[in-house]
């Protein structure tokens, strides 16, 4: 097991296990835990004693940024420059959120390309990662004050269905907070370990047959079912489902909609007063909270009797609860089980405490027809809290205090290969479960590329060049064909012993080659402990580097564009447009000279503002000439 205890301060291997926490980092609120002696316990803030911090961030005109409660209020005050939802966005390309980008009051820019997102505040740009960053920022200074030590190591809780660059997005922002992200680790894994499951000690876990779990969970946006076959400290994921615009707020929509259907208010005075609009909502949120309690609810607010019961609650809100059933039923389907294979449900996030949510879930899993003893649903923990606390249990396991517990063999540092600008693009995160085998698509990037050079590294830092290189191999006799439209997988094995083995193979030809590489043993703890630590202490300017470098590598992927464009399309274009473009382009390309990855970035949006209608005119012209040519 290679779990390698650094003193951050003092840069050494430590010899004590030190304190490391436990993160969840959601999309509308965040947690923080630590391990209390025995006991998960979430730190509050110690001035409000509140537990949750909204995954809110905002900055004001002076520079000043808050994160949490604080930034809360500016939604409604100051929309533009308060930014939320951040992990809906992670690891995300442009294309990837067109869908959602207009319910999100903040600018997220746009240029259709595969880039990652990135948003915009006054004239700089952020990335999700520095985003979350700040959030995580938040939430280590809040362990700091509390627990009076210093927090330098996390594990953090990610949604089952997050994809490698989602989960590499994650490990990065901890990166750039200062963290050493001692794991990644599943959200409904965390909130199985609350309950228990998989923390059996070795001689149990011999015995004991795996066992089948379904986490179920409803937040205030999203509704993610997780099925998890547990034993032996081995958590597999056999299925997720979810629907990721689904959640709480539906439910006090579904409230709203039905006072103004009796109208006990009108839909003139809720756009005409943001602020009454703004209280409505939160009266629908907590008249929802009472009626998990009572069957009724009536109040006044702001001169309206609103009164609705529970019964009617459930009646308008029947679709939503089915239609997370009809979800948990595809899960199930996805893992070849029945409802009755299930032996425990958890439930998380607060949307659970809804009686008819828990009746739904008991119904489907035919709770009533179980002879166990115990109860099929776990409810009994806080369901906003569990994930976190879930997060705090694992971080105790890697800190070695729960010396019963099983853990499984993980890789100790990332493997990845160099690409374009020198950057590492990570294929196997550090800590991942091995033996593994993965693999990655990438192309070419000039038209007629025959040879492609694989330089494999390993380490933490963003730039090869301060990684170690594990070897190279160059993969030639690639059949000639226009940049970007070659097939090349790159795939890495890791056997139970560590050995690798990375084989490189284009898909349409099926040319193929493969190299292996014994990594694992070649480097001593010692030198990985530097390794991280120096990843950690680096991670700023790493992560500024990387930044630059993207942007010019997406300046220099829209020159080219543009000047093909230009060339296909000439007859197309007024000499004032060409003389146009040809500007932006002048400007783009003295951006990409400077060092300032938001000048690159704000003239890349400027050329493309200017090009789009053009592409959309040539592109309006090339169907209809098709369309004259075709016969009708
Ligand atoms: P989470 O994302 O897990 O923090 O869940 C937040 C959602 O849970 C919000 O939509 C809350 O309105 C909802 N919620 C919290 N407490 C209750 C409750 N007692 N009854 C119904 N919904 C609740």
């Amino acid at each position: 097991m290679a779990i390698i205890p650094i003193n951050m301060q003092e840069g050494k291997i430590a010899q004590n296990s030190e304190m490391i926490v436990g993160i969840d980092l959601g999309t509308t609120n965040s947690l923080v835990a630590y391990m209390n002696g025995d006991q998960p316990q979430i730190i509050k803030d110690p001035i409000q004693g509140t537990a949750l911090v909204p995954s809110i961030i905002h900055f004001a005109e002076n520079g000043d940024v808050t994160v949490g409660n604080e930034a809360k209020k500016y939604l409604i005050e100051d929309p533009k420059n308060t930014i939320f939802s951040v992990k809906r966005l992670m690891g995300k390309a442009f294309g990837d959120v067109q869908s959602f980008k207009n319910i999100l009051g903040y600018q997220i820019i746009d240029d259709d390309t595969e880039s990652l997102v990135k948003i915009r505040v006054k004239d700089k740009f952020y990335s999700p990662i520095e985003l979350s960053a700040l959030i995580l920022k938040e939430l280590k200074e809040r362990a700091e004050t509390v627990l009076q030590t210093e927090i330098s190591k996390v594990v953090i809780t990610v949604p089952a269905y997050f994809n490698d660059t989602q989960r590499q997005a994650t490990r990065d922002a901890g990166k750039l907070a200062g963290l050493d992200v001692l794991r990644i680790i599943n959200e409904p894994t965390a909130a199985s370990l609350v309950y228990g499951f998989g923390v059996e000690s070795p001689e149990d876990a011999e015995q004991e047959a795996p066992k089948k779990v379904a986490v179920y969970d409803l937040g205030g946006g999203t509704f993610d079912i997780s099925i998890l076959e547990i034993g032996s400290g081995i958590y597999e994921v056999l299925s997720t489902n979810g629907d990721t615009f689904l959640g709480g707020d539906d439910f006090d929509r579904a409230i709203i909609d039905y006072w103004l259907a009796q109208k006990m208010i009108s839909e003139t005075d809720l756009v005409a007063d943001k602020s009454f609009g703004q209280a409505i909502r939160l009266a629908a949120e907590k008249t929802k909270k009472v009626l998990s309690e009572n069957d009724f609810f009536s109040q006044e607010i702001s001169g309206h009797q609103l009164r609705i019961s529970r019964k009617q609650f459930n009646e308008l809100t029947q679709h939503l609860v089915q239609k997370t059933i009809q979800l948990c039923g595809n899960a199930l389907k996805d893992a070849k089980l029945e409802p009755q294979d299930i032996e425990a449900i958890v439930l998380v996030g607060g949307s659970t405490r809804i009686p008819a949510v828990k009746q739904a879930v008991n119904d489907f899993f035919h709770a009533a027809d179980r002879k166990t003893a115990d109860s099929l649903l776990k409810d009994y923990i806080n369901p906003d809290e569990t994930v976190a606390l879930g997060a705090a249990i694992q971080a105790d396991i890697l800190a070695g205090n729960n010396k019963d517990a099983l853990l499984l063999d993980i890789t100790p540092l990332s493997l990845g290969i160099e690409t374009v600008g020198g950057l590492m693009d990570v294929i196997l995160p550090r800590n991942s479960k091995i033996p593994a085998k993965v693999g990655r698509e990438y192309t070419t990037s000039v038209d007629g590329q025959t040879k492609l050079k694989v330089a494999i590294y390993q380490g933490e830092r963003q730039l090869v060049r301060d990684n170690r290189k594990l070897g190279e191999f160059i993969l030639s006799g690639i059949p000639p064909m226009p940049a970007g439209l070659p097939k090349i997988e790159i795939g890495f094995i890791i056997d139970a012993d560590g050995v690798l083995n990375v084989r490189a193979r284009e898909k349409r030809s099926g040319v193929e080659q493969t190299v292996t590489i014994r990594s694992q043993y070649g480097i001593s703890e010692e030198d990985m402990g530097k390794m991280l630590i120096d990843s950690v202490r680096n991670a700023k300017e790493d992560m500024q580097v990387k930044a630059l470098l993207e942007a010019r590598n997406e300046a220099n992927h829209i020159l080219y564009a543009t000047d093909k464009f230009i060339n296909q399309n000439i007859a197309l274009l007024s000499k004032h447009e060409v003389e146009q473009l040809l500007t932006h382009k002048k400007e783009l390309q003295k951006a990409i000279q400077s060092t300032d990855k938001d000048l690159i970035n704000t003239q890349i949006q400027a050329l493309n503002e200017f090009s789009s209608p053009l592409a959309h005119r040539a592109m309006d012209k090339t169907i209809l000439e098709a369309m004259k040519g075709k016969k009708v």
